[in-house]
């Protein structure tokens, strides 16, 4: 083990310990991952997790391929995610949103702490049988401490209205909870350490649906460095949920051309969920 990982790995397992997260185990089961009713994926899979920054102005970036023996049908497979300390975080007996929340405290346990003014831990009904994960609080969240509380959280808002739900029945949270400085990505270390409370979240909400919102949050649950272009709007199961990832509704401030898209996948979603659109209201006067 090089000198540089050895650190790394040894501030992670005291991460854990100070959780009281142990004995520290690699749970292998957790990290498989099945593309449902998603299209041929003959000869690729999803490369390893991504824990970096992602440039999504610039040519997705490289992805692994391997050659195919045979033609396979998208159901058939088993996509290859490798582990990864998120998708090793130990499960919490009686865990619940309030210890999680705890547990995170005044935290400091990244750079992130340092520019934040509040911890953005999530926001929502504890039982919702949707969850959407966005990237990391921008500024209007760090300043309420709520997540997706400013213009794109408006739209946010409005499209889960128009799926015919109200914002508290779902659930609302991100990948960081503290702003990255300048609304930057978060970087790789930031999100590894981070993302098991997500994790934790996940596990005692057990939504039946998680909606990814943007790269960041879709390549990070499913481990990959594909664009999201690539596999938004199609399902994946993710431990007991199934998992979908759609384009962020700030970039749909940029490119009110992709709603129609979006739309498409929340329809699905409503689908899965068995909901119907809202009747419009009659106009009056
Ligand atoms: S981003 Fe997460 S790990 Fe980093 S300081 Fe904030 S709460 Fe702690």
């Amino acid at each position: 083990m090089d000198s540089r990982t050895r650190p790394q790995i040894e501030a992670w397992l005291r991460y854990f310990d100070d959780l009281g997260l142990s004995p520290f185990y690699l749970d292998r089961t957790a990290v498989e991952l099945s593309a449902v009713g998603a299209a041929d994926r003959e000869g690729g899979h999803l490369g390893p997790p991504l824990r970096g920054r992602v440039d999504q102005s610039g040519p997705p970036p490289p992805v692994t391929t391997q050659p195919a023996a045979r033609a396979v049908r998208a159901q058939d497979v088993v996509l290859p995610v490798l582990p990864s300390l998120f998708n090793a975080a130990p499960r919490v007996e009686g865990d619940t949103l309030p210890r999680i929340r705890e547990d995170i405290g005044d935290c400091k346990r990244c750079r992130l702490c340092e520019a934040r003014n509040k911890i953005v831990f999530g926001d929502g009904n504890a039982k919702a049988e949707l969850v959407f994960i966005g990237e990391g609080p921008g500024h209007d969240e760090d300043v309420q401490g709520l997540p997706f509380v400013g213009r794109a959280g408006k739209l946010l808002t409005q499209m889960i209205e128009a799926m015919g739900l109200r914002r508290d029945e779902v659930y609302i949270c991100n990948i960081v909870k503290c702003r990255p400085p300048g609304n930057r990505q978060p970087e790789r270390d930031e999100v590894a350490t981070c993302s098991p409370f997500l994790d934790r979240q996940l596990a005692v909400i057990r939504p039946k649906v998680v909606v990814c919102l943007g790269s960041v949050a879709a390549q990070t649950l499913l481990g990959t460095n594909k664009s999201i272009s690539q596999f938004r709007g199609q399902w994946f199961d993710f431990r007991g949920s199934k998992l979908l990832a759609t384009y962020h509704p700030a970039f749909l401030l940029r490119t009110p051309s992709a709603k129609s898209e979006v739309w498409k996948d929340l329809k699905k979603v409503m689908a899965e969920l068995g909901l119907k659109p809202p009747k419009p209201r009659p106009r009056t006067g």
